[in-house]
């Protein structure tokens, strides 16, 4: 684990009102999804999440027809496919669009594609005004922070933080009512929509056989960006793609009970397209830029490959024991939680933070919830096993494989294994002195023993094991 990953884990961790905030927003988000999706409520829960399972695994690997036939149905509705291999192509094809239709302003709906490649950041340095229009998202651009969580981006602020930005940033009263922060939100914002010249969106979903761009969300942000200035450029993984415009029965009815609790989040807006002749709003120019990004690696592999087949709905991050402790800016990358754990290093290489695929306890609770049932803790583990590897490779970690050699050297010899409980039970202090293990100086003073007793208690050894015990009885 890198000193950064390791001391933003302690900040979180000391924080305690952060602590509280994450702990209630998504203890909220839990509960709201276990109610949409119980089984009175909806009793073919399971069915749904199989189907979404053997969809995704069939568009995945399918993926060069199904990216052929998308490309074929947007182009034939007046709109242009754009692939980009990575974060500098995305931003090269907006500042040249940007370049050729003299545009300044850009308005940006919610898209964790968008923050993946820093797109407002390399727009901004090129001098294009580019505002984020989703509520949480307004508010981290004005703080400078990156999303806390796939679905609330600003999950980690409180309100009264919020009416400090907002009076520092905005130079308005200090409001902390949240309403009225939505107003003075909504203020700012509709100038910035009437203005814009381009409007940059994500894609929840790309459909091929209709070639259609699929957004779902709450505030309305996305459908006035995508519909008020004369550009539309909809920015999406290669993943994002489905086959047919029917098996959305399948997913919308899972996207929104699993990340919110909702049955259908308030709008669904399907694009296929600039305006057409006899249609009064839209965009005069559509762009589906598709990104690569590391993707296509991910294909080639057979066990991993899984990971794609992610819809975005955050309710792992909510579920996970550890994302609930050390929050979203503690990991390396824009993607945090489970999620983030398994494409982090699939994407950047597993080099870029080794200590990711092994920040989990492994509890399954995030296979448990994931409405495309991915085994993200299977994913871990062979993550996990790719970090030795590499370590092994580089000469590094010799004493930690020595040490499981002979662990599992013991553990194929029962009577030896045997031997050595009955000498460690014939030398273990007392069983109420769960913290015996931190009197022993020499071993206390090891790093890695002392690292590991920082956290926990290592109970001494039962006087009778569990194969004597077995033998008796
Ligand atoms: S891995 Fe599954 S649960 Fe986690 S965000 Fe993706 S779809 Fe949702």
């Amino acid at each position: 684990m890198s000193v950064v990953f390791d001391e933003k884990i302690h900040q979180t961790l000391d924080d305690s009102k952060l602590q509280l905030a994450i702990y209630t927003a998504t203890g909220r988000l839990m509960e709201k999804r276990r109610e949409a999706v119980a089984a009175g409520i909806l009793p073919d829960y399971q069915e749904l999440r199989t189907q979404a399972n053997d969809l995704k695994k069939h568009t995945i690997e399918n993926l060069d027809y199904y990216l052929e036939q998308f490309e074929a149905n947007v182009t034939a509705h007046g709109g242009k496919v754009v692939y980009c291999k990575d974060a500098t192509e995305v931003a090269d094809f907006v500042l040249s669009l940007a370049r050729e239709r003299g545009a300044g302003l850009i308005v940006k709906s919610k898209s964790m594609t968008t923050e993946e490649v820093d797109l407002n950041e390399r727009l901004e340095h090129h001098h294009l005004e580019s505002v984020e229009t989703d509520l949480g998202e307004y508010i981290l651009q004005l703080a400078h922070e990156r999303p806390y969580h796939i679905v609330a981006p600003a999950l980690h602020k409180t309100r009264y933080q919020v009416a400090d930005l907002f009076t520092e940033k905005l130079g308005v009263p200090n409001e902390t009512v949240i309403e009225k922060q939505t107003m003075i939100a909504r203020g700012v914002l509709r100038q910035k929509f009437l203005a814009a010249d381009i409007g940059i969106s994500g894609a929840n979903f790309l459909v091929a056989d209709s070639g259609a761009v699929v957004l779902v969300e709450n505030e309305g942000n996305a459908r006035l960006t995508t519909s008020a200035p004369k550009i539309h450029v909809a920015v999406a993984g290669l993943e994002k793609m489905i086959p047919r415009a029917q098996d959305l029965a399948v997913f919308l009815k899972l996207l929104g009970r699993s990340a919110t609790g909702q049955e259908l989040t308030v709008y669904t807006s399907f694009l296929s397209g600039p305006r057409r002749g006899e249609e009064i709003d839209g965009p005069d120019e559509f762009y589906v830029v598709l990104l690569d990004n590391g993707r296509t690696r991910l294909l080639a592999d057979r066990d991993k490959r899984q990971s794609l087949y992610c819809i975005r709905c955050g309710a792992c991050l909510n579920h996970c024991p550890v994302y609930r402790k050390i929050g979203g800016h503690s990991f390396p990358w824009v993607y945090s939680g489970p999620i983030g754990a398994i494409i982090t290093p699939q994407f950047l290489g597993v080099t870029h933070e080794p200590g990711l695929p092994f920040a989990s306890s492994l509890c399954g609770a995030c296979a448990e919830v994931c409405p495309v049932k991915i085994d993200i803790p299977q994913v871990l583990l062979d993550l996990r096993s790719e970090v030795k590897k590499t370590e092994a490779r580089e000469g590094h970690g010799k004493l930690e494989r020595l040490a499981f050699r002979i662990w599992a050297w013991i553990m194929r010899h029962p009577g030896i294994y045997e031997m050595l409980g009955a000498m460690a039970a014939s030398v273990a202090p007392p069983a109420e002195n769960a913290g015996w293990l931190r009197d022993v100086p020499a071993a206390f003073n090891l790093p890695p023993v002392r690292a590991w007793l920082s956290q926990r208690d290592l109970p001494p050894p039962p006087a009778r094991s569990f194969r004597q015990m077995w033998r008796r009885r």
